[in-house]
C-alpha cells in the first residue's frame, strides 16, 4: 500500500509545557497533557495522536503520592484513571512481602543484585510491585530530550531517589540523558488492556534490579488488573541464592552471540553457567541451543503448518528429544512452553482429525509442566483443551452405554452384540470420513487449520513478555 506522504503536515515544533509554577501533586493529579507535534515520520507511530500525557497511577492513604509515574498518549489518561486498580493503595502490603523474599545486596563481580532472604518453592510468585515508571515503547525524541524534567516533575522525592539509584548501563560521559539511560537499562515490558498498538515499557524498584542469567531461575511477569510486575520462580531458589532473569531474546542462539548482544544492550559480559563452559561443553551447549531454536521457530514459522505435520502431527520421540534438550539446558520456561505448543497444535489439528485423544493427552503433560512453573494463564488453555475433550465424549456421540442398555429391546440389544455402531467417535470411523473427503475438501480443512493455528500462536508470541531492544 503506497502512502501519500504530502498529505502529512508539515513537522511542528515541540511544544512541551512543564509550568515549573505547578506543584508536583497538582501536576500529578491533573494528568497533564503536554502537546508533542511531532509528526515527520508517520510510519514510527500514531502520528495524529501525538498529544502526551504524564499521570500518576495509583494513590496511596494519604493521597500525596501514586505509585507509578505514567508517560503515555493522551487518550490513554481516562482509561489509567478509570482502571479499576486506580484508587488501591498497595505498597506497603506488597513491600513487606516482597521484602521478606528478596534484598538488593552487592553480588560479586556484578555490582548490586537480587539475593532471596528464604527458601522460594518452584512456581511461586515472590516479588509484586507497582512501577515506578511506565512509558510508551516508541519514544518520540521530543520526550526523551525531556524526560529528566518530566521525572523531576512527575515523580515524587521517594520515587525520585530510588530512580536514580537504579543501574545506569551507560556512563555519564556517553552524553545520553541519565534519566533515560536508566530507563533503558532497566525497562520491563508492560501491556495495557486498553492500548495493544505497541508495548509498555515498566521500570521497576525491585524486580528491575534482578541480574541477567542465560539459565535464570525466575521470570518476569506482567498483571494488568493489578497494574504490577513481579518475579515467579521457575526452579526451587534457596535462602542466600541470587535471583536471576533473562535479558536476551537470543536465549537460543550460541554463547557468543548472545554474550555479544549482552555486552552491546547493558555492557557487561556474561558470566553465567552457560556462558563459562569449557571449549568442549561449550560447543555442545551452543549445538544444543541452536537445534532447539530450529523447533522453537517452528511455532512461529509456516514450516511448522506444514502438510505433513497436520497429516501426522508430531510425535512423542521428537516431543521428548524437545523437552530433553531443554533439561540439558536448564530452560525450564521454553519447556513448558513448547509443551503447551504441541498441545495446542493438536488440539488444532483435531479439526481435521475429529479426533481429541492425542490433544488431551499432551494437554495433561503441559499442564504438569505449567503447574510447576506457576503459570497460571497458559493453564487455563490448556484446561480448556481438557475439557473440549470431556464435551466431545459426553455427548450423543458416546452414550453411556450401560445406562441405555436399561431401556432397549430385545433386538436393540442384539444389534449392539452384532458390531461397532457408526459412531463417528469411533477412531476407525473418523479415518474412514477422512478417506470419504474429496481432495479439495482436505485441502480446505489444512487450510483452515493452518490459518487457526497461525492466529492462536501469533497471539501466544505477541503476549510473551521479553525484554526488548530499544
Ligand atoms: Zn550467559
Amino acid at each position: 500500500m503506497s502512502f501519500d506522504r504530502s498529505a502529512i503536515p508539515a513537522p511542528t515544533r515541540l511544544e512541551l509545557e512543564i509550568d515549573d509554577d505547578v506543584a508536583h501533586a497538582a501536576f500529578r493529579q491533573q494528568g497533564l497533557r503536554t502537546v508533542v507535534a511531532n509528526m515527520d515520520d508517520p510510519f514510527t507511530r500514531r502520528a495524529a495522536q501525538s498529544e502526551v500525557a504524564v499521570l500518576g497511577y495509583g494513590r496511596n492513604a494519604d493521597f500525596t503520592d501514586w505509585d507509578t509515574m505514567c508517560i503515555t498518549y493522551a487518550e490513554n489518561r481516562l482509561h489509567l484513571m478509570n482502571h479499576i486498580g486506580f484508587d488501591k493503595y498497595m505498597s506497603a502490603e506488597l513491600t513487606k512481602f516482597v521484602s521478606m523474599s528478596v534484598e538488593v545486596v552487592e553480588i560479586p563481580r556484578k555490582g548490586l543484585g537480587l539475593r532471596a532472604t528464604r527458601d522460594i518453592p518452584r512456581g511461586q510468585t515472590f516479588v509484586v510491585e507497582r512501577p515506578l515508571l511506565t512509558c510508551m515503547g516508541t519514544m518520540d525524541p521530543y520526550i526523551g530530550l525531556n524526560f529528566d524534567k518530566l521525572i523531576q516533575k512527575g515523580m515524587s522525592p521517594e520515587h525520585r531517589e530510588a530512580y536514580y539509584k537504579l543501574h545506569n548501563c551507560k556512563s555519564k560521559a556517553s552524553g545520553m540523558i541519565e534519566s533515560l539511560s536508566i530507563m533503558r537499562s532497566n525497562a520491563l515490558a508492560a501491556e495495557w488492556a486498553f492500548d495493544k498498538s505497541e508495548p509498555q515499557r515498566a521500570v521497576f524498584e525491585i524486580t528491575s534490579r534482578a541480574n541477567h542469567s542465560c539459565v535464570p531461575n525466575a521470570t518476569y511477569d506482567w498483571s494488568f488488573p493489578h497494574f504490577t510486575g513481579g518475579l515467579r520462580s521457575l526452579v526451587p531458589i534457596k535462602k542466600g541464592e541470587e535471583v536471576t532473569l533473562s535479558y536476551t531474546g537470543k536465549m537460543f542462539e550460541p554463547a557468543s552471540e548472545r554474550r555479544a548482544e549482552l555486552l552491546e544492550q547493558y555492557a557487561f559480559e556474561c558470566t553465567c553457567p552457560s556462558c563459562t563452559l569449557s571449549q568442549d561443553r561449550q560447543k555442545k551447549s551452543d549445538a544444543r541451543r541452536v537445534a532447539l531454536g530450529k523447533r522453537y521457530a517452528l511455532h512461529r514459522e509456516d514450516k511448522f503448518f506444514d502438510q505433513m505435520r497436520i497429516e501426522l502431527g508430531y510425535d512423542d520421540s521428537y516431543i521428548v528429544e524437545t523437552l530433553n534438550m531443554c533439561d540439558a539446558e536448564g530452560l525450564v520456561e521454553q519447556r513448558a512452553d513448547m509443551m503447551v505448543a504441541y498441545a495446542q497444535f493438536e488440539a488444532m489439528r483435531a479439526n481435521l482429525t475429529g479426533d481429541l485423544t492425542r490433544a488431551e493427552e499432551l494437554a495433561k503433560r503441559a499442564i504438569k509442566e505449567i503447574k510447576k512453573i506457576g503459570f497460571r494463564s497458559l493453564w487455563e488453555a490448556m484446561d480448556e483443551i481438557v475439557e473440549k475433550k470431556k464435551t466431545a465424549d459426553g455427548g450423543p456421540k458416546k452414550p453411556n452405554l450401560l445406562e441405555m442398555m436399561k431401556h432397549m429391546n430385545l433386538e436393540q440389544l442384539e444389534q449392539l452384540q452384532s458390531g461397532p455402531s457408526s459412531s463417528t467417535s469411533n477412531p476407525r470411523s473418523v479415518l474412514q470420513l477422512r478417506k470419504n473427503m474429496s481432495q479439495k475438501q482436505r485441502q480446505k480443512a489444512v487450510e483452515k487449520t493452518k490459518l487457526i493455528l497461525q492466529h492462536m500462536l501469533m497471539v501466544e508470541v505477541g503476549a510473551k513478555v521479553v525484554r526488548r531492544d530499544f
